[in-house]
Formats: C-alpha cells, structure tokens, sequence
C-alpha cells in the first residue's frame, strides 16, 4: 500500500472520530515569474502529503461516513496539444490507478461536484483563510447546497481546520518520510563536505553556492530546500544573509547553512569552517563552545523531553561560554535570568523538519480539534471556539511545551555571533558561528541524520588539508 494511502485512511478515521464529513485539499497554483515563464513548481506540502499526486490543478476529496469513505482526486484531464508544449498529464484515468484513489474526476468538474459532495455531511475539513479565492470558492459550493435547503438537503454545520490534523499527523513521521529523509539528509552532508573541499581564500560565496547546488542536483535532489546562506567574516553575523557575493579571504571563518529538498522532504545543515583550513585561536575558542553547546542539546533530544529541553541545555553552555570569553560578566544564572546571552545568541535551538523546512505541528501540547469560527462558513454554522492554530505558540501562552517522541524530527543549531563593537574583545570581533543538525527522535534518544557533514576541529581541518 502506498504511505498515502494509509495516510489518507488515517485521516479518514480522525474525522469519523469527530462524526464524519468531507475533507478537502487543494495544490499549490503555478506562479508567473515574469513574462511567460514561472517559479519552478512545488505543489502544496498538505496537498502532497495525502496524494503524492505532483501535478498544478488538482484537488483531493476524502467522504468519511459510518464505516466507509472514498477518496477522489480532482486533476486535469489529458490533452495532447499542451503536452506538446508542457509535458505529460497523468489525466484522470490514469492518475487513479497510479495513486491509488476511488475516483478520479477532471479538475473543471469541481464546482459541479462539490456541492453534490457536501449535501447532507455533517462537517466541511478545510485549510479555512489559507486563500482568499479557494475561500470564496467553497463559501460558493456551501451556498448551492443551502438553495437546495426546501428540497431537505443540509448544509454541513460545522467546520474543522484541515491542517490541525494534519499537523498532527505530520509531526511524526512514517517509515517512507525517515527513508527520504534520511537520504536527503545525506546529500546535504556531502554537500558540505564538497564545500569545505572546494573553500580557499580568493573565491566567492557564490562559488561555495555553486558546488552546493551541484552536490545536491547530482544526487537527485529537486530544489534547495531553502535559499543557501554562504557567509564568510562578518557576513556570518546576518542570521538570514542572501548576499552570497563577497569574496573569502584569508583569515575568515565561512558559515553555511544550506540543505537540499527531496521527494518533497527538506533537510537543514550548517557548518562553519575557516577559509584557510586552519580555526584561529579566538575562532576556536568560540567554536569549542558552541560545538559543547550543541553536544548538550543533543543530548536533551530524546523521548519524553519537552521540546524546549535541548535549547535550555545550549544556552547554559552558550552563557558559561560567553562569560569565560570575556563577552559577558556576571554569574551564570544571572547571565540566563537577565537575557544578556542574546546579544550573541538570539535564535531558537531548533525547529521541526520536514516537507517545510520549518515544518508544521504546534510547539506546545495541543488542545483536542475545534469547530473553526462560525463566521468563516456563514449563518447557518453553529459557533464554536476557533481551531487549534498551527503557528507555534507565543512563548507566554502558559501551554506546557511539546514532549519529544519517537518519529519527529528537528533541528539542533545553536550558534554564537559576535557584532564588532567597543565593549567586545578585540579578537572575537566579526566571528559568526552556528552548527547545525538534523535529529530524529528514536525510542532511547535521538539519531542524527546529518552526522556524514564534520564538525569535530580535527575533522574539519584533516578535511580541508586533504
Ligand atoms: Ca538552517
């Protein structure tokens, strides 16, 4: 069976759990880049994640009622002038025996079928105010079914945001998403080891970038996962520099952080290395600290820890670090209790990974699924309290932090970035440093997936002279 299958059975069941009803989900639309020409495609992650249908113009469909249910894509239909042009359509047919769905049906069938779908369910599952249009177009379909209200047909009282289960779900991940996952985690990993190889004074960032982009697309990746940063000396201290144009010189350390998507599944690495291959004294000295710090965090990445657990561990060897450098005064505590340590250290520890590379799923314990606003399906709703939303809680919210458990993944990156400024040791000025992992949470602790990328001194240096 394919993992799309079982996913879409498991949905099934979460909604017959909440009385049943039809789900919807839409891909991601194709974007103009300018004249004629558009961004490379990548469907939409929730769309993918119950398909694994890669085609723009389509729609899937899930009915959970009692015991059965039915899934139906919606998706355009074959056509040979435009494959001439654009390439091969699956076509209904031949998408339904491929993916595996009940039915399969033309895209422009949609707003025929919809609102035979909807009559008489209890519920509507949808990504309510994802996009005004698609809004607009169900708000459409729930009113057809309401003009048919004298004829004892009944709208669905009651709608759910998708995404909160399927957040859920997507939060821990199956043996098909470790298996990608891992693989791309791999590339990743010798992808940086092709930088560091490729890395000497003289060259630009934009050349580092280029043996990245190589690395990942030899192997089969897709995309970037996101936009590489490659930042040599003070460009390191821009947490999200874009740049990638200045030269490396003599003396500097090279920050990277750069990962490649596959099948749809991001991985994130970040290695700081220096451009000549040998760490400087003070480079060194920071980097040993935020190295520990990351050690530590690792080591609080296991089941049943709370997802702010391997962050409190790297900030208090960040702090320790920071005061034993000389970049803070004061006692440990109190370095953490006032904040000071976020001069250098502002950034989370980590986040969830995934087909987003800042993946989906609540950072705190969630509440049980709610109705979603009324007012979002019109009058005839019942009011209800808003859905769980799927944006990390506020750090205040009073919510106890997410327990890790096996099958998730994250990120673990602590780092240290010291602006130039007259209250700073002169050495330690300009030097920008992050490391960063990708953890999967096993049953005894945590795996990491991108262990191929050195990071050890040594390593790094043996590397680099080799
Ligand atoms: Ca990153």
């Amino acid at each position: 069976m394919l993992p799309f299958d079982t996913r879409r059975h498991r949905l099934a069941e979460t909604m017959r759990a909440h009385g049943g009803g039809v789900a919807i989900a839409f891909t991601a639309p194709e974007v103009a880049r300018n004249r004629d020409s558009e961004y490379p495609y990548r469907w939409d992650s929730y769309f993918y994640y119950l398909t694994g249908f890669p085609e723009p113009e389509a729609a899937v469909v899930l009915v959970a009622d009692g015991a059965s249910s039915e899934s139906i894509l919606f998706c355009r239909e074959k056509n040979e002038e435009r494959e001439i042009w654009d390439g091969f359509r699956f076509g209904p047919g031949a998408a339904r025996e491929r993916f595996g769905f009940d039915r399969s049906l033309p895209f422009s069938n949609l707003d025929d079928e919809l609102p035979k779908l909807l009559a008489d369910r209890p519920a509507l599952w949808y990504a309510l105010g994802s996009d005004e249009a698609l809004d607009a177009r169900v708000h459409r379909w729930l009113g057809a079914v309401r003009a048919q209200a004298r004829a004892g047909v009944a709208a669905p009282a009651q709608a759910f945001d998708l995404r909160a289960i399927l957040d859920e779900m997507r939060l821990v991940k199956d043996e098909h998403e470790i298996a990608t996952m891992r693989r791309a985690a791999q590339i990743s990993a010798a992808a940086h080891v092709r930088a560091m190889r490729a890395t000497r004074p003289g060259c630009h960032e934009y050349e580092i970038e280029a043996e990245l982009l190589h690395e990942f697309r030899r192997n089969g990746s897709q995309f970037p996962a996101y936009g590489s940063i490659v930042a040599s000396g003070r460009n390191a201290c821009v947490l999200h520099y874009r740049g990638n144009d200045a030269r490396l010189a003599d003396g500097e350390l090279l920050l990277i952080d750069a990962g490649c998507e596959l099948d749809g599944y991001a991985s994130d690495i970040t290695r700081t290395f220096p451009v000549s291959g040998r760490f400087s004294g003070p480079q060194r000295a920071l980097y040993e600290i935020v190295l520990e710090a990351q050690r530590a965090a690792i080591d609080a990445t296991r089941p049943g820890a709370r997802f702010v657990e391997p962050h409190d561990a790297a900030v208090r060897v960040l702090a320790q670090g920071m005061i034993d450098c000389g970049l803070l005064a004061g006692s440990l505590d109190g370095v953490i209790e006032s904040g000071a340590y976020k001069r250098f250290y502002m950034h989370r520890t980590g986040h969830w990974l995934g087909m987003d590379v800042h993946d989906c799923g609540d950072y705190r314990e969630p509440g049980a699924p709610a109705p979603a606003a009324a007012a979002s399906l019109g009058a005839d709703a019942t009011t209800a309290v808003p859905a769980a939303g799927t944006q990390a809680a506020p750090a205040d919210s009073g919510k106890p932090w997410r327990v890790l458990a096996p099958g998730m993944v994250l990120t673990v990156e602590p780092g240290i970035y010291v602006r130039a400024a007259d209250d700073v040791p002169a050495p330690y000025r300009d030097i920008g440093i992050r490391i960063e992992d990708d953890a999967l949470v096993t049953a005894s602790g945590c795996e990491i997936i991108t262990a191929d990328a050195p990071k050890r001194v040594d390593d790094i240096e043996a590397l680099m002279r080799g």
